[in-house]
């Protein structure tokens, strides 16, 4: 018997805790896992060596989503501006819906997966925390890694995203009808995991057998 397909959708600005919420859904389920942020993340990255985005797009090959570059602000900022071009998002389209209905159950995150890519999904969570929160954690997160920027660096740079994601015409960042409002500012991760859970299991997911 094929395994069914089950869908996680999660959405939210940025460093608001989906990353860590999807791994930890998606680990507990056994469900695939896909970080939509790095598809973007792989078409700005290109585009900083002079690629044409959407020709960059329409040609992404996955392996580039293991870019260990991906992850700095600079590819951050990149990525959020290709993404509010319509014939990047649609390029990218296809393979995050494949992704979505793959059997044994999926976990995708981003900012449109409840509203655009996947409105069918089982499971939908929106992610947020306010931008003070989520720029100090960013910066908590970076200071670990010896990156030396100010935390109000870091807001600007969160708040910078927030209004292009949230204002742009294609597929703008905003809570679906449907979705589960989480809002993790006052929230340890472990409370934050449990509650996605908790979401997911009252919607019918059940782990892998
Ligand atoms: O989630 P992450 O910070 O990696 O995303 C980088 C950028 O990619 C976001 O600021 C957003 O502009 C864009 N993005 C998007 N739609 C998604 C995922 C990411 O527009 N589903």
């Amino acid at each position: 018997m094929t395994p069914r397909a089950f869908t996680v959708a999660i959405d939210g600005p940025a460093a608001a805790g989906k990353g860590t919420i999807a791994r930890a859904v998606a680990g507990h389920f056994g469900f695939a896992h896909l970080d939509t942020g790095l598809l973007y993340r792989a078409v700005g990255a290109l585009t900083l060596d002079g690629a044409d985005p959407i020709e960059a797009a329409r040609a992404l090959d996955p392996r580039a989503l293991e870019d260990g570059r991906l992850r700095t602000a600079e590819v951050a900022q990149a990525a959020s501006r290709v993404a509010v071009i319509p014939e990047v998002r649609a390029a990218l389209l296809d393979f995050q819906r494949s992704f979505a209905r793959r059997p044994g159950g999926a976990v995708l995150d981003g900012r449109d997966i409840c509203t655009v890519i996947y409105p069918g999904a089982e499971a939908q969570l929106f992610v947020t925390a306010s931008a003070e929160v989520r720029a100090e954690r960013r910066w908590k997160e970076l200071r670990d890694k010896g990156d030396d920027r100010t935390l109000a660096e870091v807001l600007a740079d969160v708040r910078a995203r927030d209004a292009r994601d949230s204002e742009r015409e294609a597929a703008p960042l905003r809570p679906a009808d449907g979705a589960m409002l989480l809002d993790t500012s006052k929230m340890s991760i472990d409370e934050a995991v449990a509650a996605a859970i908790a979401h997911v299991a009252a919607k019918g997911g059940a782990p892998r057998a």
